[in-house]
Order: structure tokens, then sequence, then C-alpha cells
């Protein structure tokens, strides 16, 4: 399979290229080239399979650059009950008989469905960058759970080291414990001087020192990686067999969506021929997706227009994974989606209202909706009461959206983005009780932390990481 971007420079290479490569170099997303389907039969032969084998089925023409057998393997090591606590990986579990369902995506180590793809890329980083005589040095930024999520996959590997940057003392008191407690020499936690903006600013920064970068081997993890999206193709199909539907009959998925990476694997999934009928996209206070999927409108808000809310990993202005959405809808034109993407950059308004690629987006079936943090507290609260049911805030959004657009007899999939236990604070404000947190965490905060405080300064944390790595090097036999 061949990689293109979404503004349209072709041979990006293979799956392991595009792996390691961030942004293209014309500044777009890579994509394949082409979307392999499965027809109705095909899909019927992929029933029964364990998470595993239909990661290998949904994911391997995608990837044709790893021998089946070693892919096989790494899928395996990944999706076990050990890093799942679930033989199945991702349970479904109906809420009473109100046609609404839990697709648990939480029960991996950091508590949050950002496991479930970033695990794979744990595995298949060590495996290309060994092939390739390579290292990687991951420089990232995080509110909260996309670092516990990147730490907790990459501990222990080889050629790979972690920094990751943190607002100081603005994570909620878990995700500091969660990320601080962890103790691995590959794994570097720097809490800023400043607000989460302030480290993604840094991020940016260092990155645009093409000489440090190169030098130092600096990538990245965030959510527009294509083996994230991928992976998280996968569980959609496992909701879809979970259900046991007559063949073709459609199921609805609901989404807490942020930067679009989620929602667009269900697409993607839809586009491979899984009988998807809507895809909800739930948003918070910051509508900007729910906006754009009712009035053909969208207009990204800057960082200092984005609402700071009680569903906090959904807190953004310019969803980046919303660029393969629309390439897609422009029947993969990379002029299309890169003049429209120059609008979005620029701080003006998309509109395709009168285009035939609206006809598109309404055919494609997404809608959207948003959630305050009443609705928020409200829907954590009825839960809990009519299905005996504690959800986090991000799930809540989900539920409360999807539950709007619901229709009879077609069963709606409400995805389960962080388990409570993530956000006490909202959850006990909700419910008036602190909800039940998994037995490894319990007295996580005192556990001794390991942290390194830093001024909101490149020029010391470049002289910092460049030490940190030589320190590294000499510690290697
Ligand atoms: C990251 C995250 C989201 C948003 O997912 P996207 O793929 O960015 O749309 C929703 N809920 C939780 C708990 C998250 O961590």
């Amino acid at each position: 399979m061949k990689y293109v971007s979404t503004r349209g420079l072709r041979d990006l290479g293979g799956f392991s290229d595009v792996l390691l490569m961030g942004l293209a170099p014309d500044g777009g997303l890579a994509m394949p080239e082409r979307l392999p389907t499965l027809s109705p039969d095909d899909l019927e032969g992929l029933r029964g399979l364990d998470y595993a084998d239909l990661a290998y089925a949904v994911m391997h023409p995608y990837i044709d650059d790893i021998p089946e057998a070693d892919l096989r393997a790494m899928l395996r090591a990944t999706y076990h009950p050990d890093v799942f606590h679930s033989a199945d990986i991702t349970p479904l579990t109906p809420l009473g008989n109100s046609g609404l369902f839990l697709l648990e995506l939480s029960n991996g180590p950091s508590l949050a469905f950002k496991d479930i793809a970033m695990q794979f890329l744990g595995q298949v980083f060590e495996y290309v960058l060994e092939r390739r005589n390579e290292e990687l040095n991951i420089l990232g930024a995080t509110s909260g759970d996309t670092g516990s999520a990147a730490e907790y996959a990459m501990l222990g590997k080889a050629r790979i080291n972690v920094f990751m940057l943190s607002p100081h003392g603005r994570m909620s008191a878990f995700q500091q414990a969660q990320m601080f407690s962890l103790h691995e020499p590959n794994i570097f936690n720097i809490a800023v001087q400043g607000v989460f903006d302030d480290c993604q600013d840094l991020v940016k920064e260092i990155n645009a020192d093409t000489g440090f970068k190169a030098r130092h081997a600096i990538g990245a993890v965030n959510s527009i990686n294509w083996a994230r999206v991928l992976a998280q193709a996968v569980y959609y199909f496992k909701a879809y067999f979970a259900l046991k539907l007559p063949a073709g009959q459609q199921v609805d998925f609901s989404v807490p969506s942020g930067n679009f990476g989620n929602v667009f694997a269900g697409y993607l999934a839809k586009r491979m021929g899984l009988p998807i009928g809507q895809l909800v996209v739930a948003s918070n206070e910051n509508d900007v997706l729910h906006e754009f999927f009712s009035t053909g409108v969208y207009h990204v808000r800057r960082a200092a227009q984005v609402a700071q809310t009680s569903s906090p990993s959904m807190d953004i202005g310019k969803a980046s994974n919303f660029e393969r959405y629309l390439y897609l809808i422009s029947g993969a034109d990379g002029a299309q989606t890169g003049v429209w993407w120059a609008e979005v950059g620029g701080g003006r308004p998309v509109d395709l209202r009168g285009m035939a690629h609206w006809d598109e987006v309404r055919a494609s079936g997404f809608v959207g909706g948003r959630s305050s943090h009443a609705d928020r507290l409200e829907t954590i609260r009825r839960t809990d009461e009519r299905f005996g049911r504690l959800v986090d805030p991000h799930t809540a959004d989900g539920l409360l959206v999807g539950e709007r657009y619901a229709r009879a007899g077609v069963p709606m999939v409400c995805l389960e983005t962080a388990l409570p236990a993530k956000f006490e604070d909202t959850v006990k404000e909700a419910v008036g009780r602190t909800p039940p947190r998994p037995e490894r965490f319990e007295g996580i905060e005192e556990l001794p932390r390991h942290f390194t405080v830093m001024e909101n300064n490149a020029v010391p944390l470049k002289a910092w990481i460049a030490q940190k790595l030589g320190q590294a090097l000499q510690a290697t036999p």
C-alpha cells in the first residue's frame, strides 16, 4: 500500500515510512492511496475472530511492508488480556434494554481509549526502529490523557525515549500521579511553568529547529499518526460482531470527539464496508464540529477562544484529523483539500453550503450535537440511576448526544473514552460519591514523583534534552 498526502503530494512511501513521518512534506496528513473494502461475505468471514485476529484482518491491507508473522505477533502482544484487563479487550455492555450500548475502550494501562492505539504504536515503533537501526526521541505536550497513554506504551521500549511536557500543577491529581509515579530510564516528565498552550508552543518551537530535530531524532506520537487512526478502526468491527446482528443490519455509533481521530476511525470502518448508519459526533462547549455538521460551515476557534470545560480532553478548537475527512469528502482531491485547509489555517470559515461536497457530508452519516457542564452532570447522574453505571464526563457527552439520535430497532453504541476514576471531581459533583478506581491505582498519589520543573523557555529545555540523551548514550554499552 502506498501512502499519499491529503494536500496532494504522492509517494510518501509505505506504512513504516508514514509511521515515523509526522506531517507530510507538504504539510498534509498521510492517507492510503485507496481504501480496501470488504464485501458482505468477507465481513461474515470475520465474525467470531478474537481481537488480535480481527485487528490483523482489518489492518493488514494497509501494512504490506511488515511480514504477516511479525505483524500478527505484535498484534497478539498488544491486544492481550493482561494489558486490557478483559478477554474481549473492548467489551460491549448493553445499558438495560434502552437500545444503548457502552463500548468499553478504557480498561488499558492509562484508563482512556488512547491506550488501544498507543499500545500498538509502542510495539510497531520498536519493531521498525530495530529494522532500520534508528532511534526515536518522542517530544510531546499533554494536558493529561495523551501523555500517560504514550508513556505507558513506550516504557521499557528499546531505541525510544519520551520527553513529555505538561503544565506544572494543572493536571488532575490522578493524572499527575499516573505520569509522575513512573520511574523508567526512558521516560522524562517535564513540568513547564505555564499552561498547556505554552507546552504545545515549546514543542512547535523545538520542531522548527530542524538542526536540533535531526541531530536528536525528535519525533511525535500525536493524534494525526495514521497508525493510531487505523488501530482505532478495529473496535468498530469488534462492537458490530458483538451485537450479533443479522447480516446487513445497521448500527449507529456515538463518539465523544475532540481531534476527530476516534470518530474518523469509525468513518474508515464504514468506508471499508461495515454497515454503520449514523456516526454521532458529540462535542462539549467547544462545538466547532457540531456547528459544521448542523450548518455546513467549519469555523475553527483560536486557542484563546477554546473554553476550559469539565470534559477537558475535548477542549480543542481545531480538529487536526478533520482534514482527512475533508479529503475523502472531496473525492481524494488534494488541491481542494489544500485550499480548504489554508482557509482553516488563516482562521477563516470553510463554507460547503450549496456545494456538492455538502451533499457528500450529508450522505456520509455524520451528525453532531453538543453538551454543557449541566448536561454532563445530569447525564452522569441519570446513567447511574437508570442503569447502575458510572461514566466519565466525556462518555457522558457521547451518551447524551447519542440518545438524541437513537433510532428504533437500531443499536446505538456509545464509546466509553475514559473511566470515571480519571475525572473523580466531576463525577463526585454529579453523584455525590467518588468513583471506584482499579486496584492497581489505589494510593497512587502517595508514590514518589519523578519530574523536572522547567521554565517556559525552549533554550534551557533543548540543552536539558541534549544532556539527558548524551547520558543515555554513554550508559549504553
Ligand atoms: C482524546 C480523548 C477524546 C477525544 O478523542 P479524539 O480522537 O481527539 O476526537 C475524548 N475523550 C477522552 C477521554 C479522550 O482522552
